[in-house]
């Protein structure tokens, strides 16, 4: 059983360098911690990271220290208890980051790993999705030119996440090259997720990837451009109706035969994402911003047949028990479960046993940079242990 005795909060700076919360809790079993990352595309129906202010938020985690000793911690299932004690009082980043320092603590007293809490008998890995270019949000562009869409991504099919994670550093050096060969502004990489920089738009980017002969597809984060009933492209300047839009996410998905695409369509489209499925069911059409790991969301993309794979981003949501209610009915329904990382992140690596935990089938985690790298070097690590038994 754990018992804490304190919890205490401070901020920390993301892989942006942007102000995030970062939680302790002192217990019987030892000191934990764990961090929450930041979105930048964030979707309208998120819960807001913190309830007032991250300031606040570290007041709060501190005041509520005596209930929390109050309570005998021994499975996943009871962070339930914690969630009743601060329900209302602090916001998504802030209770997801307690929530994972504490299921480290139980771990370590049960002497186990964070993913065995969750399911004891896991044992298929995810198949990793690697950001590799980037562009909307995430991109400051080139001399004022970027892609529309936000994140191009491949999506290798290995025995092993080892294999994987060198095949997708491959496949971004090998883009960087081709991206170089005809985009005179290339400079690099210097975006949110380290993918690369470029002035070429989705199309152009399209055409590289394709060439590589691993799956692939897009985070369109098509809400980001979605103003005044008309989605405003830049990369050429040209705006799209709703119907345009259809017809332009049916194209690309044909003519590229792209293997994933995530919100094609704005956050209120559900009926959009139902077309699009209906006429490509072999591609993964993903809701993020859609459905912001929200059950009720979820629910409705079900009802509406919107989408076949839902992302997962715990600080969307905050609570870990709503999360595990997320992925049993995502499985329930035959929905393909994708856990995701933020643009703005820490080294915080528990994302991995969440994943491994609750037996994702994807996790979107980029490709480079430290922040990324200890996720899926935690998901290599789970791998190798597990060989050896
Ligand atoms: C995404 O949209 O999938 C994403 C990772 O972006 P952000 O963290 O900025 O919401
Ligand atoms: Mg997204």
């Amino acid at each position: 059983m754990v018992v804490i005795s304190s919890v205490s909060a401070k901020h920390i700076l993301d892989s942006r360098g942007e102000k995030t919360i970062f939680v302790s809790v002192k217990t019987n079993a030892g000191t934990f911690s764990a961090s929450a990352p930041n979105g930048k595309s964030t979707g309208k129906y998120e819960v807001s990271p913190y309830k007032n202010s991250l300031e606040k938020d570290i007041e709060t985690l501190k005041k509520f220290k005596d209930y929390f000793s109050d309570e005998a911690l021994d499975n996943f299932d009871d962070l339930r208890r914690i969630e009743d004690i601060v329900e209302g009082h602090v916001g998504a980043n802030s209770l997801f980051a307690l929530e994972s320092a504490i299921l480290k603590a139980i771990a370590k007293e049960k002497k186990k790993e964070v993913w065995q809490l969750i399911n004891p008998d896991a044992k298929n890995f995810p198949r990793l999705v690697g950001n590799c270019v980037e562009g909307g949000k995430h991109s400051k562009g080139v001399n004022g030119k970027k892609p529309d869409f936000q994140e191009f991504l491949f999506v290798p099919k290995t025995k092993t996440v080892k294999e994987a994670f060198d095949l997708n550093k491959k496949l971004r050096e090998k883009v960087g090259v081709e991206i170089k060969k005809i985009d005179e502004n290339f400079k690099g990489g210097n975006t949110d997720e380290k993918g690369w920089t470029t002035s070429l738009n989705e199309k152009e980017v399209f055409e590289i990837l394709k060439n590589e002969g691993t799956p692939f597809g897009t985070d369109v984060a098509a809400s980001s451009f979605f103003k005044r009933k008309k989605y405003h492209y830049q990369n050429p300047m040209l705006d799209r109706t709703k119907d345009e839009q259809s017809f332009y996410m049916s194209s690309l998905v044909k003519n590229f035969n792209l293997f994933y695409m995530e919100d094609p369509f704005e956050e209120e489209d559900f009926a959009s994402f139902t077309a699009l499925l209906k006429k490509y069911p072999n591609t993964l059409i993903v809701g993020d911003d859609l459905t912001v790991t929200n059950i009720k969301r979820l629910e409705k993309a079900i009802e509406m047949k919107s989408i076949n794979a839902i992302i997962v981003k715990p600080n969307q949501n905050g609570s870990l028990i709503q999360v595990k209610s997320i992925c049993e009915l995502a499985k329930k329904k035959n929905i393909k479960i994708v856990f995701s990382h933020r643009s703005g992140e820490t080294e915080e690596n528990i994302l991995a046993d969440l994943a491994f935990g609750f037996q994702a089938d994807f996790f979107k985690c980029g490709i480079t940079g430290k922040e990324r790298e200890s996720k899926i070097k935690r998901l290599i690590e789970i791998e190798k242990k597990l060989r050896q038994k």
